[in-house]
């Protein structure tokens, strides 16, 4: 038997079928990226359903010396979760660990399992009258495991931050098999490096991330969302700008261009333009209060009137209930969705300072365009983060190849206009594999030798998600 086959059948002996996938069709689904843009190749997923059972299956796979690549809803954008094609790892599903241990509105904090999906959360704090607030559009398959190892941020970093500021404490499995537990929650904790935000971040790379404490806020007693129409991204910076004086409720601030929501009312069924004329950009904004007394919505229409007479924006509607305000955000939601029926695209996921941002936005998808004809290139999402998602949709008459011919030029030529700008390359979907050549590219030398040194001297049998982030 090859060490492969050892591993499977000492897990299978020791935690039952249920434990092991090793159906080729029941494998297939998890085997790519959700892009649907990387194709890995696995013998079988590994599913344990407790802390205790990752520790097992860990010290297993450094016996035998097998790979594992962990996952989750495999939602990710960068293919982290994706096992490489030569089929020399197997896949270490986290799904079946996912009970939440706790969650107290007293302490504020949640403990859910790796394998708890976003919106179960969402369901549970709002239960005990608190709130997760972290969203995004994959909340309905994303776990609290991945969205941890890909300090995911969504729509709300605005007020709230990332993962990074969210999580206040790690579980995690080290590749050796030893648990580091980081779930106490405690506030002030100088006992020397923070384990918990190394693993926050690392793709799965150090280690499997098993249960994770969440810090929680008050829920939502009221939310205005509004959807504006306006004629730049320097617009709608300064409409935010001219919000975030005026009132301390605003969470949500999205940029979508007429192009993305065209793209959205054409594929995605039931969805409806929600301003009745045609304007080159518009801002997706929302205020929410956890104050009852708080007319949250009068608030955001008296501002909104302003900004419209101070020629800020052109027209403005506020959802006039919550099934108003959620289609709405269906439409944020749904951008990626819609760009993936259309066919090809190439998402990068940037960030530059703030304040270049507006710029940055006009004149890349001009030059882009300029150099590669036929292409669009656009972008849309948090322009209050300073990150945008950057995507470049090929030419109607495009070959299937094109990803990797024109498509890696296009990706190097806005990499690097990203980089002039003093911007990241990768603002919250990871580097996975999808741009770790890039990565190793542009980030500077120290940052690179850093991150060699970390992995490995926690992982040096390099077990955990190989090919993976470390270039
Ligand atoms: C429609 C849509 C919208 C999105 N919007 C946003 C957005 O606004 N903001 C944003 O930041 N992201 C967004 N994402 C991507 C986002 O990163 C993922 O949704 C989420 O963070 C990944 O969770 P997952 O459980 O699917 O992880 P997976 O895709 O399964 O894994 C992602 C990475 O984490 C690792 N990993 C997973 N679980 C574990 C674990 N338990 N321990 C260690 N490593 C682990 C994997 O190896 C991989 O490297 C979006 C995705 C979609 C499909």
């Amino acid at each position: 038997m090859d060490a492969q086959a050892e591993l499977i059948a000492a897990v299978t002996d020791r935690f039952g079928p249920k434990a092991v996938i090793t159906d080729a069709r029941d494998i297939e689904p998890w085997a790519s990226d959700w892009r649907g843009r990387v194709h890995g190749r696995t013998r079988a997923i590994l599913a344990p359903a407790s802390t205790e059972e990752v520790v097992e299956i860990v010290r297993l796979a450094a016996e035998h010396r097998v790979p594992l690549v962990p996952q989750g809803g495999n939602t990710g954008m960068a293919a982290g979760a994706t096992p490489p094609g030569d089929g020399s790892a197997l896949l270490l599903s986290l799904r079946r660990v996912n009970r939440v241990r706790s969650i107290s509105a007293a302490s504020r904090i949640a403990v859910a399992e790796a394998g708890v999906i976003l919106a179960t959360l969402h369901e549970a704090a709002h239960a005990v009258g608190m709130r997760f607030p972290l969203t995004l559009g994959a909340r309905g398959s994303c776990t609290i495991g991945g969205l941890t190892s890909t300090n995911a941020g969504g729509t709300q970093v605005l007020r709230f931050g990332t993962m990074r500021s969210l999580v206040a404490g790690v579980e995690a499995v080290l590749p050796d098999g030893s648990i580091h537990s980081g779930l106490s929650g405690l506030k002030k904790d100088n006992r020397g490096y923070s384990l918990d935000q190394l693993l926050i971040g690392a793709e799965g790379t150090l280690g499997v991330v098993t249960a994770v404490a969440l810090r929680l806020v008050p829920a939502v007693a009221s939310r205005a969302v509004a959807w504006t129409g306006l004629t730049s991204p320097q617009k709608a910076l300064e409409l935010l700008r001219f919000l975030e004086a005026r009132t301390g409720s605003v969470e949500g601030f999205e940029l979508v261009p007429q192009d993305s929501l065209d793209l959205v009312l054409r594929h995605i069924p039931g969805t409806r333009p929600p301003l009745s004329g045609t304007h080159q950009w518009h801002a997706l904004v929302e205020a929410t209060t956890a104050e009852p007394q708080h007319d949250v919505s009068g608030e955001v229409e008296r501002l909104l009137g302003a900004a419209l007479e101070h020629g800020i924006i052109d027209d403005a509607v506020i959802a006039a209930n919550e099934a108003q305000a959620d289609a709405f955000w269906k439409i944020r939601d749904e951008i990626s969705e819609a760009e993936r029926i259309e066919g090809q695209t190439l998402a990068h996921d940037i960030s530059v300072p703030v304040d270049a941002m507006p710029r940055f936005i006009v004149d890349a998808a001009a030059e882009v365009e300029r150099a590669f004809p036929g292409v669009i290139a656009s972008g849309f999402g948090h322009l209050g983060d300073g990150n945008i998602h950057f995507h470049v949709r090929a030419a109607s008459h495009a070959a299937p190849g094109w990803y990797d011919d024109e498509g890696a030029a296009i990706t190097r030529m806005v990499d690097d206009l990203v980089t002039a700008a003093g911007g990241s390359i990768s603002a919250e979907h990871g580097i996975g594999q999808l741009k770790r050549d890039e990565f190793a590219r542009l980030a500077p030398p120290g940052r690179i030798h850093a991150l060699r040194a970390i992995k490995h001297a926690l992982d040096p049998l390099g077990i955990m998600n190989p090919g993976k982030l470390v270039p």
